[in-house]
């Protein structure tokens, strides 16, 4: 670390030098000349660059023990995966993508795919921040909704969300990056529970189908909103997808009532059936019986058609 401070101290001083240089002419100046907005950005440059380079050699030097662990497992997993997943698994999504959904999740590590989507490769167009929201994620919801062509937009809340708890207290201490994440987010304060998480579920839909008018009044496009519960708090089951809003329906009993809620024949994913090797389980059946307003949703079609 001494060389780089030393060389970044002697990289300034020689910036400062020429400056000096050139700006006085002789050795009685009584004030040193004022830098300019370029000079001093030069000199940021240069110091960002030195402190660069040493972030860099700091894994050959000491190593960074808890990302170790890290990297190790994730490249295990990783070939592990390779091994199991030959070319028939990539061919279907290979040159390119026709996902069925446009899903916008907390960032949260206890909320994953896998627990809505057995094989969600190609299928699910994921977004994720904190406090699953569309005013920070506008540029990516609307690719999947106009490019994608996804016929359903999903937001995903989930229990015990940090996000929630965070835009619902005193977050005037945070970063700027992250309180601009947590104004957009809007629940009343005091309020970090249940009912702000789900406040929140359908503002994001609200938003959603504003700004899709068009799509979902043409029938194109499902906007709904869900709230993963791992902790059981909606007492319908742990780690159950309860889904709270359809196109701004929020009525359980209305919800419960539509087409797309009934259950879906039982019958093989295709894409499981030509993954053999996927270590991945399919769904059960045994859902959806306490709860009607929590389904699978993503039960693969028998025979999948590119929406383009
Ligand atoms: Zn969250």
């Amino acid at each position: 670390m001494r060389d780089f401070i030393r060389q970044a101290v002697l990289s300034v001083c020689v910036l400062w030098g020429g400056v000096m240089a050139a700006a006085v002419p002789s050795a009685f100046a009584a004030e040193l000349p004022p830098m300019s907005d370029a000079e001093k950005e030069k000199i940021r440059l240069i110091v960002k660059e030195v402190i660069r380079e040493y972030a860099a050699t700091l894994n050959e030097k000491q190593g960074h023990g808890a990302a170790n662990d890290i990297v190790r497992d994730i490249r295990q997993a990783n070939s592990s995966f390779m091994r199991t997943h030959g070319p028939a698994y990539f061919k279907p999504f290979r040159d390119s993508q026709h996902p069925r959904a446009t899903v916008i999740t907390c960032s949260d590590s206890r909320v994953h795919t896998h627990a809505l989507d057995a094989s969600p490769d190609g299928d699910l167009f994921m977004i994720r921040n904190i406090g699953n929201q569309m005013a920070t994620a506008e540029g990516s919801i609307e690719y999947g909704v106009h490019h994608l062509h996804t016929p359903l937009l999903l937001f995903i809340g989930h229990t015990a969300c940090g996000a929630i708890k965070a835009a619902a207290s005193d977050y005037s201490k945070e970063s700027a990056a992250i309180r601009r994440e947590l104004d957009t987010i809007q629940i009343p304060k005091g309020e970090p529970g249940l009912s702000s998480i789900k406040l929140n579920v359908n503002s994001q839909v609200r938003q959603a189908m504003s700004k899709f008018e068009n799509e979902v009044i043409s029938g194109r496009l499902t906007v709904m909103g869900a709230v993963y519960d791992f902790r059981n708090e909606m007492a319908r089951g742990q780690g159950r997808l309860n889904i709270i809003n359809v196109n701004g329906e929020t009525d359980a009993a209305k919800i419960a009532a539509l087409e797309m809620m009934k259950e879906a024949p039982a019958r093989k994913p295709v894409r499981a059936m030509r993954r053999p090797a996927a270590k991945k389980a399919q769904p059960t059946e045994a859902e959806s019986e306490e709860n009607p307003a929590a389904i699978k949703l993503f039960q693969k079609p028998a025979k999948q058609t590119p929406s383009h």
